[in-house]
């Protein structure tokens, strides 16, 4: 199947320091691909680009198709050999708003969720965009049928879930947007194994069941890899490895960085 996320030759700073250097990737519609590296990698920075927190200073991200972020007309070279495709990358930068109304949907490192708001009131905040409360109230319902603990902690306050019951409202709120694509920056961090376990059975069950496409970054290379079709393995803002992510498992430069083997 073809690429539903494209990550093509990017290139961002962070004043003098470049966190990505020429970083390309692609993520097949329908499969679930993983980014694992160490803290600094640039694995947060390259999805802060992917919804359009971050500027792009070289290359570009499509989506199903079409660019959804680029480092401008001048910089690359369709559009320097091509005027129309000019006039297109230049129409096409758009802003985190539109990225996500197109269907990509980001839960931030370290869950990010509503403290004080409820866990309901936290999943109707994931589909402020839907105007039907009807859909609203389906989309719920449909949460608390993947995550059965949120609704009986539906009337909770955020603050007083666990760290594992946050991250699932903050995946569960992700995907009240109904994202085509969801990427997930470590959702393993800092909780305890048996709880990551779980956690990535329900990222295996929406890709699965719900058919949504799945990018996610994770430190914790042996659950990522486990989970995952593909992988990349990143260093230093370049991608250093790429492959399937059984094949990755037995690598022997994966094993000795990342498996602790
Ligand atoms: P972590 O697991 O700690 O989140 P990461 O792989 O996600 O690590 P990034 O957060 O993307 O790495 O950081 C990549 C590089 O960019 C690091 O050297 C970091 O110090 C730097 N960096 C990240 N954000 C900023 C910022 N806002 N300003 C300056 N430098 C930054």
């Amino acid at each position: 199947m073809g690429a539903l996320l494209s990550v093509d030759n990017i290139v961002v700073r962070y004043g003098n320091i470049t966190a990505l250097k020429r970083v390309s990737l692609s993520v097949p519609q329908g499969s679930v691909v993983c980014l694992i590296g160490a803290n600094g990698a640039g694995k947060s920075t390259l999805l802060k680009a992917i919804v359009g927190l971050e500027p792009l200073a070289a290359g570009s991200i499509s989506f199903d198709g079409r660019v959804i972020a680029s480092a401008g007309a001048e910089d690359t070279e369709s559009a320097q050999a091509d005027w129309r495709a000019k006039r297109a990358v230049r129409a096409e930068k758009l802003t985190t708003d539109r990225i996500v109304s197109l269907g990509i949907s980001l839960v931030p490192e370290g869950r990010r969720v509503f403290a004080d708001m409820t866990v309901e009131e936290n999943l109707e905040m994931g589909a402020f965009r839907e105007r039907d409360a009807g859909v609203v109230l389906r989309k719920i319902d449909e949460m608390y049928s993947l995550f059965p603990i949120l609704k009986e902690r539906r009337r909770q306050k955020t603050r007083s879930l666990s760290g594992g019951e946050q991250q699932m409202m903050a995946i569960a709120r992700a995907l009240m947007s109904s994202p085509r694509l969801l990427l997930l920056d470590e959702p393993g961090l800092g909780l305890a194994p048996l709880i990551i376990k779980h956690i990535f059975s329900i990222i295996s069950r929406i890709n699965r069941e719900e058919g949504v496409t799945v990018f996610l970054v994770e430190q914790n290379a042996k659950i990522a890899l486990n989970t995952s079709d593909r992988g990349y393995v990143m260093e230093t803002g370049n991608i250093v490895l790429e492959d399937v992510s059984a094949r990755l498992l037995e690598n022997d430069r994966v094993k000795a960085a990342y498996l602790g083997e």
